[in-house]
């Protein structure tokens, strides 16, 4: 009787599969069948590795964020940024937008950090409201020194004032 082709292999993770064996050689079959049952059914091989695949997804995203937020933290303590008003979560999008601005208004305008710090950090250390860096998320580097100067001097971004 010929070695058969066909090998009923009860996998690692408790399930039983068909495997079709003929393109080993006979003498092969019966080791290559052991060895497949001690690695999981490809269905459970396929649903561990994807949850694998989303765990790394999610694990970089939260590496990301961890790592803009203490590149933030380190500006921030650097620029003698002040903290924003607001609720929590818009006064972490506030500080990611301050930024992230400043950063790419001092990456365009390519001024000395004397006057950058004259021109455009000290202005913007009055502009304590979340909300309004929020406002200005999509801003173009090049106007970053007017908005801030204005909001500075206007006194429009000071949040939650009360004049009364
Ligand atoms: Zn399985």
């Amino acid at each position: 009787m010929p070695v058969k082709t066909t090998w009923n292999v009860e996998h690692a993770c408790g399930h039983c599969a068909e495997h079709d064996l003929s393109a080993k050689r006979a003498s092969e079959r019966a080791g290559y069948a052991r060895w497949l049952g001690t690695k999981d059914c490809t269905e459970c091989w396929r649903a561990s590795r994807d949850a694998q695949a989303g765990r790394e997804r999610a694990g970089a995203l939260a590496g990301r964020r961890a790592h803009e937020l203490s590149e933030t933290e380190t500006w921030e303590t650097r620029a003698a940024m002040p903290v924003l008003d607001g609720s929590d979560k818009a006064v972490e999008w506030g500080r990611r937008v301050r930024y992230q601005l400043l950063a790419a208004a001092y990456e365009t305008l390519g001024l000395p950090d004397e006057q950058f710090a004259a021109r455009i950090e000290t202005p913007a250390r009055h502009v304590t409201s979340a909300s309004w860096w929020i406002d200005q998320r999509d801003a173009e580097p090049a106007d970053v020194e007017e908005l801030v100067d204005d909001a500075a001097s206007t006194d429009v971004a000071r949040a939650n004032e009360n004049p009364y």
